[in-house]
């Protein structure tokens, strides 16, 4: 039984398995380069961004030898920037401790930055040929319609049965195609939202289908609760030595977008209004005596994992340097872009600062 599910999810791949750059090479750096832009974005979009990133950094060692604003410039878009560091970080360790060779179990390459089970498993097996099984949401998904497994998809019980079902299923089969054919079938047929039950080649072997239980599986985990931030930003340009430049602040606390650039901001449990803006003593202190407030753009919502961004953005002429720019980077119009932006500063540029 399980052999002829798994035939038939290897028939179902071979047949309609996407044309994706990465799956031309078993080379582990490029596996790995995929699976974590993957992990941040629907393959559509990924593929532009493994091209660039791969197109940027080819082996391991253009990635360990490339500097930490480059790296950040080339993932900017993607999000989750600490995916960035972490592969720059893996990718100095694979470098320089393996000579550029990188571990094939998933017991060590889970010691690197980064990689998780997941990741873990899906290079061992895509570029090694290691017998182990991956779980992701996609991998999530089928097994549980497909053999009604109903507990909450991200509780270690859940997480097991699922990963003994696949190695199960995977019996002696090529475990790296096997894993992508399960895969690859949750993301194109049996999706979250209208999987393909009609013409669906698991139809008769199908739990869930035959219960009508298609869209009660798997079973949601309980959501987390999504913290509000209020951003409240001060676009800030100055005449500095006859060039007009725009005031930019590194982010080099322990919080959200480390080490990325956006503007001097003022934090509340609220936006603040425009005539607001003169009645604190530190924005006061940075813009001097003679600004002019001259566009004011937002409420802006932003959203990340676990927490929604609203922003205001005053763009302010200042006359006169003050003393308190001076914690600040004095950057032209022009050279901004070439900075790691988050998402939220990223798109404000664009809309707001022609090319
Ligand atoms: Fe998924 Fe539907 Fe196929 Fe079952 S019948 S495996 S739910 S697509």
């Amino acid at each position: 039984m399980n052999r002829e599910l798994a035939d038939i999810l290897l028939k179902w791949y071979a047949d309609n398995r996407r044309d994706l750059p990465w799956r031309s090479s078993r080379d582990p750096y490029l596996v790995w380069i995929s699976e974590i832009i993957l992990q941040q974005t629907r393959v559509s979009q990924g593929l532009a961004y493994y091209n660039r990133f791969a197109g940027e950094f080819p082996t391991v060692f253009h990635l360990a030898r490339a500097s930490e604003p480059e790296v950040l410039k080339c993932w900017q878009g993607l999000g989750y920037y600490s995916r960035a560091r972490n592969l720059h970080k893996t990718s100095k360790l694979v470098a320089e401790k393996y000579h550029g060779q990188f571990p094939s179990t998933p017991d060590e390459l889970i010691k690197l930055p980064g990689i998780g089970r997941y990741t873990a498993a899906a290079i061992a097996s895509i570029a090694f040929g290691e017998p182990v099984p991956v779980v992701d949401g996609n991998v999530i998904r089928v097994i549980s319609r497909l053999f009604g497994i109903t507990g909450n998809s991200r509780s270690p019980s859940v997480y097991r049965m699922i990963h003994d079902t696949m190695k199960e299923l995977m019996g002696n089969l090529p475990p790296g195609i096997f894993n992508q054919s399960v895969m690859e079938f949750g993301a194109l047929q049996c999706t979250p939202l209208s999987p393909g039950c009609r013409d669906c080649p698991l139809q008769a072997h199908c739990f869930a289908f035959a219960r009508q239980m298609v869209e009660q599986l798997p079973a949601k985990p309980i959501k987390p609760v999504v913290s509000i931030r209020y951003f409240n930003y001060l676009v800030i340009s100055v005449n500095k030595d006859g060039v007009e430049v725009v005031l930019l602040n590194k982010r080099t606390g322990k919080d959200i977008w480390h080490n990325l650039y956006d503007f001097p901001s003022v934090e509340n449990d609220r936006l603040i209004d425009p005539e607001e803006l003169a009645v604190s003593k530190e924005i006061r202190e940075l813009l001097g005596e003679e600004w002019t407030l001259q566009h004011v753009a937002g409420p802006v919502i932003h959203l990340l994992t676990h927490r929604k961004i609203i922003a205001r953005f005053f763009r302010i002429h200042v006359k006169h340097e003050t003393p308190a720019m001076k914690r600040y980077r004095f950057t032209s119009i022009q050279d901004i872009r070439e900075l790691p932006l988050p998402r939220l500063i990223e798109k404000y540029i664009g809309n707001h600062f022609p090319d």
